[in-house]
């Protein structure tokens, strides 16, 4: 048995797993009450991808892997969700690739980046090195309103490339305009956040984030030169269209 009263052979285990923890997070002030309606849109679109990374979506992760290698400045970009479902997924990843988390709310209060902050050091964001940014909100990202433009002069103010699990369009839109690289995890391939997309990954953050810090391990001694050939040889409009026809076929494999 896990975290859940229910066994992992239990045919919606990660379903019911995902929903335990997202209200999880909401009685624990880290996730908003909006985040369970984001995770019921993300599921639907996950069960007509047969709840499994398909092969366009572990080619995305590889690029994007790749793509984290490359950076001077990364930074993972972080919301209640994300917290609440991937939080020790998210540190493993961030220390894999050397970079940042940020957390970066749509509904910002000061309690919730506290309580956010606070659930990332517990796990173990402090032991594995990784800079937990956001409280500072220094810099804004040009063409958004005040609140959710604030983002760290020293963090997303200044990277090249940034991670954002579900984000909303219009930041992921902002940030590409800035000329930010961003990889985007987002299960609607539809989405404007995927459309604007460096690398668009259309999988679960749950399977994603993992997904992604293995490739990044795997490709630990490959050079600059195989690396470049990586991203360059990635093709956001094709993986975007692969993962929608798995949606719209319905092929449940
Ligand atoms: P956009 O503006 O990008 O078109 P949106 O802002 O309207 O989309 P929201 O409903 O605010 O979208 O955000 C939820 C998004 O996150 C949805 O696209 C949903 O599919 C996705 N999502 C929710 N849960 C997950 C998850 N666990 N893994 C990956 N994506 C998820």
């Amino acid at each position: 048995m896990s975290e859940l009263d229910v066994p992992e052979s239990h045919p919606r285990y990660q379903s019911l797993l995902t929903r335990h923890r997202i209200a999880e997070g909401v009685d624990r002030g880290i996730t908003s009450r909006q985040g369970l309606i984001a995770e019921g849109r993300g599921e639907a679109f996950d069960y007509l991808l047969g709840e499994r990374t398909i092969p366009s979506a572990d080619d995305a992760a590889r690029a994007a892997a790749a793509l984290l290698r490359l950076a001077d400045r990364p930074v993972i970009s972080v919301n209640g969700n994300v917290a609440a479902l991937v939080p020790g997924e998210t540190v493993d990843l961030a220390a894999a690739v050397d970079a940042d988390v940020e957390v970066n709310l749509f509904d910002r209060t000061d309690e919730r980046m506290r309580a956010i902050v606070a659930h990332f050091r517990d796990h173990g964001a402090d032991e594995a090195g990784v800079a937990v940014r956001g409280v500072d909100a220094d810099a804004r990202i040009p063409g958004l309103d005040h609140e959710r433009a604030k983002v760290d002069a020293d963090g997303i103010g200044s990277a090249d490339v940034v991670v954002v699990p579900l984000e909303d369009g219009d930041r992921a839109a902002a940030l590409a305009a800035m000329g930010t690289s961003e990889v985007v995890i987002d299960l609607n391939p539809l989405s404007r956040s995927a459309q604007v997309a460096t690398v668009p990954i259309v999988d679960n953050v749950i399977r994603a984030v993992p997904t992604v810090a293995d490739h990044a391990r795997d490709l630990s001694g490959a050079s600059r030169a195989e690396l470049k050939r990586l991203v360059r040889e990635f093709d956001a409009e094709a993986a975007l269209a692969a993962a929608e026809d798995a949606i719209r076929s319905g092929r449940l494999e």
